[in-house]
């Protein structure tokens, strides 16, 4: 990306501003992510360690993963280019006594360009599927890793079962997001994250599928990667 092009949608980031005040309501649309999030803090904590490490989120919006990971410890730096979900992550990490959590309005590129090197983790989770540039994405996240360090993403499988579940199913049937959250063309294929997280030198050393039983309400980590999933990679 040049310094004069902004890798966002600006319809996209619209869309999340639009919800922004009902981002910690666990019963709102965000109800989803407040679900899986005990699930992928768990699964990063694991492998990565997050007491007192640095951490930086891209892509936060309200804060529900940053806000968390502060409180197991991590010295957190939230990032978005919406600026009502950033706004609310503040004002919930006031309320909350939040301790070591930051936020700021500014994109992963030009954050890469500002502090190289200097997180020991990088998040970036349901976020890539909503850019126009996912790869650029992926080479800043891998920017701003230490070596050493550990960069994880989560996103949404690009097939037909993709297709069903996570539009037909979540958006029309199921209610569970509000409609349009999604475009198809944007999903990704773990292949397709794979090379482009090996072009920016990191190694991917872990993937999980994330599940849900419409039934039961329940979402959990399987070796299915068919819809939803995630990657933890190292940067060497
Ligand atoms: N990562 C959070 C929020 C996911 S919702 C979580 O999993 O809980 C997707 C977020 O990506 C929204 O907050 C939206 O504003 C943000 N986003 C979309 N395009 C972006 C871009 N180009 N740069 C930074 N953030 C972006």
């Amino acid at each position: 990306m040049s310094d004069t092009t902004v890798n966002a949608d600006p319809q996209e980031l619209a869309k999340f501003s639009e919800l922004a005040h009902r981002w910690w309501d666990p019963e709102s649309e965000f109800k989803p992510l407040h679900q899986i999030n005990p699930l992928r803090l768990d699964w990063i904590d694991a492998q990565a360690g997050l007491k007192g490490r640095r951490v930086v989120d891209i892509g936060c919006g309200g804060g529900i993963l940053s806000d968390a990971m502060a409180r197991r410890g991590a010295r957190v730096l939230g990032i978005d280019l919406a600026t009502k979900p950033l706004r609310v992550a503040q004002l919930h990490a006031l309320e909350a006594a939040t301790p070591d959590i930051e936020y700021r309005e500014v994109s992963a590129e030009v954050l890469a360009a500002e502090q190289p090197g200097q997180f020991d983790i990088v998040t970036c989770m349901e976020m890539l599927e909503h850019v126009p540039e996912p790869a650029s994405v992926v080479r800043a996240a891998a920017t701003l890793a230490k070596p050493g360090g550990w960069v994880f993403f989560s996103t949404i499988n690009r097939n037909p079962k993709s297709f069903l579940f996570a539009i037909v199913g979540a958006e029309y049937v199921l209610n569970l997001l509000p409609r349009g959250t999604h475009e198809y063309a944007r999903f990704i294929r773990p292949r397709e994250l794979a090379q482009w997280c090996r072009d920016a030198g990191l190694d991917v050393v872990s993937s999980r599928g994330l599940e849900y039983n419409p039934l039961t309400g329940r979402y959990w980590l399987s070796d299915d990667t068919s819809v939803n999933y995630l990657f933890g990679c190292r940067k060497p």
